[in-house]
């Protein structure tokens, strides 16, 4: 039972659609489920821009929404309140790009006051592009994107979003926002295994593609756009992951983006909620709580062994700290296909490890009343 930041659950049908011989990738069968997919993309990402599917994990989708966009020497803004945000100051300065980044402690939010002072102060408008993990699923902290990009919008720059572990989590309105660059992967929200990779792209986006340098090739998204207009793909796409993208995103569809959006926040709140009856101090404050994955550090019993019992004794995968987080937090992934159910079992099997482990700092059943309390609401 995965419940970790991804890879996620897998649903059966899903997992049946995939179960087929592949294709052609350049037979009129897969242009059609290819026109399907990229129509189902779109209502996700609540926009009518390309929104292209790479063969690659969401590493990939960031590295080509940055590289096609921008020059060598160009001034990048980069949010960076942990793992993914410090990933893309990394592949920044592999780029060559000017990075400044936009620091906060791990665990706390981005503040959207520096943003707006480093793009006031920079009145010959050097900046090129901001650079923005939404949900931080190193900390489970989810930055407050809708007031970072207003003030990005003020100042002209691009704005680049890692939404990897919010887009079908949480509502990203790329067309009311106006984010330029989207992206996101297949082992997240979207209900699939690891493999595919999706970048939405403004029409601004593409106006700086024209002039934009850095060397590019299998990750130039031209070739994706055009390509894309015509349902086909520039190279041998996974076509067995398309066969369950296509069956996800139908079922995403049946249940509708509201109801997806509303899941994962009931699932936060009684997650949360649970830890909290438990007596686990979260990490992370509850205005800035990612809809995707909770961070919890435990005192008086440790992380790592919580985490050895739940996989050993309930099979149930929870996620480690990373870096100086290691054996000091875990964290619940509660992102894709999760049901109300799988919380409560999560929960329970939390309750009888603490136990075990001989921690006695709460009421038997407090923490699974409390989680049933908020998903019954
Ligand atoms: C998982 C994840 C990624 C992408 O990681 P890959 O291993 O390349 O798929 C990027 N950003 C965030 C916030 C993530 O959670």
């Amino acid at each position: 039972m995965l419940m970790i930041p991804g890879p996620t659950p897998v649903p059966e049908p899903v997992l049946l659609a995939m179960a087929k011989h592949p294709m052609g990738h350049r037979s009129g069968e897969f242009s059609a489920l290819m026109g399907e997919v990229t129509a189902g993309l779109k209502w996700l990402h609540q926009t009518t821009n390309d929104v292209l599917v790479l063969a690659a994990s969401g590493t990939g989708a960031m590295e080509a929404g940055m590289i096609n966009f921008l020059s060598a020497g160009d001034k990048v803004l980069v949010g960076n309140n942990g793992k993914f945000g410090e990933r893309w100051g990394k592949v920044a300065r592999a780029y060559g790009l000017d990075t400044q980044e936009i620091t906060a402690e791990w665990g706390k939010p981005l503040n959207p006051d520096d943003f707006k002072a480093a793009l006031e102060a920079d009145t010959a408008k050097a900046i090129k592009a901001v650079i923005v993990t939404h949900s931080e699923t190193s900390t489970g902290v989810l930055n407050d994107l809708e007031t970072i990009n207003r003030h990005v919008k003020a100042h002209g720059a691009l704005i680049m979003v890692d939404a990897v572990t919010s887009l079908g989590a949480c509502s990203v309105p790329v067309d009311e926002w106006g984010l330029d660059v989207v992206a996101s992967g297949s082992q997240k929200g979207y209900m699939l295994p690891p493999g595919l990779a999706f970048v939405s792209v403004s029409p601004k986006a593409w106006d700086a593609y024209e002039t934009a340098t850095l060397p590019k090739f299998y990750l130039d998204l031209k070739p994706y756009s055009q390509g894309a207009a015509k349902n086909t793909t520039p190279f041998t796409p996974p076509v067995n992951l398309f066969f369950g993208l296509h069956a996800a995103l139908q079922m995403m569809q049946r249940e509708g983006l509201a109801a997806i959006f509303a899941r994962h926040d009931r699932q936060r709140r009684a997650t949360r909620a649970a830890m909290q009856a438990l007596n686990l101090p979260l990490f992370g404050a509850d205005d800035c709580a990612s809809p995707a994955i909770t961070a919890v550090m435990p005192q008086q019993v440790e992380a790592e062994q919580i985490r050895s019992v739940m996989k050993k004794q309930f099979d149930i995968a929870l996620a480690g700290g990373q870096d100086h987080l290691k054996g000091k937090i875990f964290r619940i992934g509660h992102l894709g296909f999760v049901g109300d159910r799988d919380i409560l079992t999560a929960v329970s099997a939390l309750e009888a490890t603490l136990t075990k482990l001989g921690y006695s700092q709460f009421t038997p059943g407090a923490g699974v009343s409390a989680a049933g309390q908020i998903l019954l609401g």
